[in-house]
C-alpha cells in the first residue's frame, strides 16, 4: 500500500511538472507572439432581431501561431493573465479593433464593434489606465464613442468590486457603453444589474442551446428578456445556432442576435464583403 502511495505521489508530481513546463512554454510563446504581432482578430456579426440587419460584430482574438496554425482565446487568454500579459494584448485587441472600426467607416459601413475586455486590465493600477487605452484608441482613429462596446463577465465584478466600479464607470464616462457577457453563468448575482452600470445584457448560449427542449432553459431565456428589459437594457441572444433559436428570440423581443446561424467568426475582410452583400455598402 506504501509503495502504491508513493508511485501515486510520482504520478502526480511528474503530471504536475507537466502541466507547470507546458505552461512556462506557452507563456515564453505568448511573449514572443506580442513582439512579432502575431495576433488576429476575427469578427462575428451582431444583427438586430427586428429586421435582420447587421448592426456590428464582436471582435475575438485568434493566436496565428507560426508552426501551430490557428489557437484560439480558450486555450491562450487565462495563461496571458496569469502571466502578466493581458495587459499588452489587450491594449493591442482595442487599438486594432478600433482602427478597422476606421476601415470600415472609410468604406461608409456604419458600424459598432465589441471588444472582451479581462478583469486585469481593469486594475486602477495599471501602467496605462484602460480608459486611457480606450480614449487614445478613439481619438487615435476618430471613432465616436458610441461605436466601441466593452464586454465583461460578471466574475469580474466579483474580483474587487470598488475598483471595478471606478473603472466601468470611468470607461463608461467616455461613452462607451458596457456589456454583461455570458449572463446567467458563473456566479450571477442579479444585484450586480443594479450597482453597476451595466447597457446591455448578453444571454449565455448555455440558455440559448437548451431553450428548446428544456422548459427551465427556456423560462430563464424569458425572465432574462423581461428583467432587462424592465431595466432599460438590451439584450443579445449568443450561439444562435439554429432557424429556431433565432425565430424563438425574436418572438421574446430579444433585441439583438448573433451565433453560427448568422454567421461564425470571419476575418475582417469577409465580414465588409458580407456587409456589401447584405446591402450595407
Ligand atoms: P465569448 O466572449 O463568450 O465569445 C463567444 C464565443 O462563442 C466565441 O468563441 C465564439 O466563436 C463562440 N460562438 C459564437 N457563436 C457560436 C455558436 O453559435 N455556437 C457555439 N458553440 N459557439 C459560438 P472564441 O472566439 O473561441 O472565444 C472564446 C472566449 O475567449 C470568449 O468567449 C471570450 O471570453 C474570450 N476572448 C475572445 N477574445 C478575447 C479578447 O480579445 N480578450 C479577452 N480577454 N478574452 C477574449
Ligand atoms: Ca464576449
Ligand atoms: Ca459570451
Ligand atoms: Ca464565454
Amino acid at each position: 500500500a506504501k509503495a502504491a502511495g508513493r508511485n501515486t505521489y510520482q504520478f502526480f508530481t511528474k503530471n504536475m511538472n507537466e502541466a507547470v513546463s507546458r505552461r512556462m512554454h506557452i507563456e515564453q510563446a505568448l511573449r514572443q507572439a506580442i513582439k512579432q504581432r502575431e495576433f488576429v482578430l476575427h469578427y462575428q456579426p451582431v444583427v438586430s432581431l427586428s429586421n435582420g440587419e447587421i448592426i456590428g460584430a464582436e471582435a475575438l482574438i485568434r493566436w496565428q501561431h507560426p508552426s501551430k496554425g490557428l489557437i484560439y482565446p480558450d486555450s491562450f487568454i487565462e495563461v496571458a493573465e496569469e502571466a502578466g500579459l493581458i495587459e499588452p494584448i489587450g491594449q493591442w485587441v482595442i487599438e486594432q479593433a478600433c482602427a478597422d472600426l476606421k476601415h470600415w467607416q472609410s468604406l461608409g459601413l456604419a458600424l459598432q464593434v465589441a471588444v472582451n475586455v479581462s478583469s486585469r486590465q481593469c486594475k486602477q493600477t495599471s501602467k496605462t489606465p484602460i480608459k486611457d487605452i480606450i480614449k487614445e484608441a478613439l481619438k487615435d482613429n476618430d471613432i465616436s464613442p458610441s461605436n466601441l462596446k466593452v464586454e465583461i463577465t460578471e466574475s469580474l465584478l466579483m474580483d474587487n468590486s470598488q475598483e471595478m466600479m471606478t473603472t466601468l464607470q470611468d470607461i463608461r464616462d467616455l461613452g462607451v457603453a458596457i456589456y454583461m457577457d455570458d449572463f446567467g453563468t458563473g456566479y450571477s448575482s442579479l444585484s450586480y444589474l443594479k450597482h453597476f452600470p451595466i447597457d446591455v445584457m448578453k444571454i449565455d448560449r448555455s440558455f440559448i442551446a437548451g431553450s428548446i427542449d428544456d422548459k427551465t432553459d427556456a423560462s430563464l431565456v424569458e425572465a432574462v428578456v423581461l428583467i432587462g428589459h424592465s431595466l432599460s437594457l438590451k439584450l443579445v441572444g449568443e450561439g444562435i445556432e439554429t432557424k429556431q433559436h433565432y425565430d424563438y428570440l425574436r418572438s421574446l423581443g430579444c433585441d439583438y442576435g448573433q451565433g453560427y446561424f448568422i454567421s461564425k467568426p470571419i476575418m475582417s475582410s469577409e465580414f465588409i464583403t458580407l456587409c456589401q452583400q447584405v446591402g450595407r455598402l
